[in-house]
């Protein structure tokens, strides 16, 4: 498989970080120092920080991603944000499926795949997050776990959809821990997500998916794992608070 045929993708997972003048202030770091990034960079923002975001980026290689939204067009949802309220506003992308999302708020693989139903029919590209807490990789059940993951997820997703949609491996233990999985490991998962992937559909839609390593990777380590043949790209939540580290883990997936 040619990994030139995909696209690289850097994309940063703020979590609730930064109010709208502190977006505004990063991003202005970051913007220089990835200029002449040879992939794509992506920031996924609190919603808040949103109109900042897409103000601060305009006419820049940066695209702005929301960090999740609700799966109905409108109604009694208190709390939540639809896609199109994001397409609205000029939103490109959308986390679905965030470990955090699954243990602190509930998040289901069935609800995952609503979410990721209507980000698609929004015309949101989706970064989709899979992945296994250690009790589960020390069961030995990782492989079969994501797999399934990525199948409920990608219910009813046509090949032609598939195209707008980025699949991010998170082992749970590694996301904010500082430990991240070894390069062989993060490729060995993403393979399987690969493969899930063609049997799905076929070996032009796995050829062509975007598949993201993230938990912990940083400016030493970003290299070594997105060197990896089925490693495409990243999610990035801690480094990409940081302009330096964040602009070095793009120069690293840079080809
Ligand atoms: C994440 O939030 O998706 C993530 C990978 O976080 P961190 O890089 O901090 O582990």
């Amino acid at each position: 498989m040619n990994k030139n045929l995909r696209k690289a993708v850097i994309a940063g997972n703020w979590k609730m970080n930064k109010t709208p003048a502190e977006a505004k202030e990063l991003i202005e770091g970051i913007k220089p120092l990835v200029k002449d990034a040879d992939c794509d960079v992506v920031v996924c923002v609190p919603y808040v920080d949103l109109s900042v975001a897409l103000e601060a980026t305009k006419g820049t290689n940066i695209g702005v991603g929301a960090e999740n939204c609700h799966w109905e067009k409108s109604g009694a949802f208190t709390g939540e944000i639809s896609a199109d309220m994001l397409t609205s506003m000029g939103v490109q992308y959308v986390i679905i499926g965030h470990s955090e999302r699954r243990t602190y708020f509930g998040e289901t693989d069935v609800t995952v795949n609503k979410r990721v139903r209507a980000a698609l029919d929004s015309g949101l590209n989706v970064i989709l997050c899979v992945g296994e807490y250690l009790e589960q990789r020390e069961q030995g059940i990782t492989a079969e776990l994501v797999s399934m993951q990525t199948k409920i997820a990608l219910g009813g997703v046509s090949k032609e959809e598939l195209k707008k949609i980025i699949i991010a491996y998170e082992p749970v233990w590694a996301i904010g821990t500082g430990k991240t999985a070894t390069a062989e490991q993060a490729n060995e998962v993403c393979a399987v997500i690969r493969e899930t992937v063609k049997d799905l559909y076929d070996a032009a839609a796995a050829e062509g998916l975007t598949i993201q390593y993230g938990g912990s990777m940083n400016a030493k380590n970003a290299k070594e794992l997105l060197d990896q043949p089925d490693v495409d790209g990243g999610l990035i939540g801690g480094a990409s608070l940081k302009p330096a580290d964040f602009a070095e883990i793009v120069k690293a997936a840079s080809r």
